[in-house]
């Protein structure tokens, strides 16, 4: 059985006030039948994991260097996550991709380092609008899936999110035709490398919203989302986690 996740990236968004919609989340979805997953800003990690401690309701990182401490002005290594209250951490999300250069090699390095620290790594690959356009998305993905990926991955200490970057946070969604098919491609590729591949949950990213999940999750091979802008708000999310539910 392959994990169904619902999770909420809120970026570079949250002080202590905001952690009324992860109260409000839990009140609401207090023993969900899916795994919940929000990733707050590393300010708030420790306090949502409080928060959410008598809950099935899980906190991640948005990312972590490839080391476990040294002379990093301003990173965070997974094992600080992991003593903060993080389960999981994303990995090379494409934010980090373009705001921070970072390459498939680095996120590779740390998705490992997060393996390192008991963490569940959420490794984000995605083609451009340029690139889709170009008819290149699947080679593109490709290069992301043997670079991003360490070979120690597994099912259990990874998921897989194909977010377009051209959808992110843009209201666009690829069609579900689109969605299927790099679901499937991706399934291949994972089933080709690993042994436990088919088990490997893969998550949609990019404009989800309760109005569009429950199609999105109905597409085969899609085990579920990485939401940026609706898990800001319980009453957005809410209906996301609803769907995966009842899909
Ligand atoms: C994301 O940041 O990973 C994302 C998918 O954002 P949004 O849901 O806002 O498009």
């Amino acid at each position: 059985m392959r994990r169904k996740l619902a999770a909420g990236n809120w970026k570079m968004n949250g002080t202590p006030a905001e952690l009324a919609e992860l109260t409000a989340l839990t009140q609401t979805h207090d023993t969900p039948t899916v795994n919940v997953l929000i990733c707050p800003p590393s300010t708030l990690i420790a306090q949502a994991a409080n928060t959410v401690a008598d809950h099935k309701v899980a906190i991640g990182g948005q990312d972590c260097h490839a080391n476990t401490k040294g002379a990093h002005t301003g990173d965070i290594s997974a094992d600080m996550l992991a003593a903060a209250g993080a389960t999981y951490v994303i990995t090379g999300h494409s934010e980090r991709r373009t705001d921070h250069g970072e390459t498939d090699a680095q996120i590779a390095a740390k998705s490992q380092a997060a393996y390192d620290a008991k963490l569940t790594a959420v490794i984000c690959i995605g083609e451009t609008l340029g690139e889709r356009e170009d008819g290149t998305t699947l080679t593109v993905l490709d290069t992301q899936l043997a670079g991003s990926i360490p070979d120690t991955a597994t099912a259990a200490n990874t998921v897989i999110a194909y977010e377009p970057v051209w959808a992110i946070g843009t209201g666009k969604v690829p069609t579900l035709d689109q969605i299927a098919e790099v679901h499937a491609h991706i399934r291949t590729r994972l089933t080709a490398r690993f042994s436990d591949g088919d088990q490997f949950s893969v998550l949609y990213g990019g404009s989800v919203k309760g109005s569009n999940a429950a199609d999105i999750f109905a597409v085969p091979d899609v085990d579920g989302a990485l939401v940026g802008g609706a898990s800001l708000k319980a009453a957005d999310f809410s209906p996301i986690i609803t769907a995966l539910e009842n899909a």
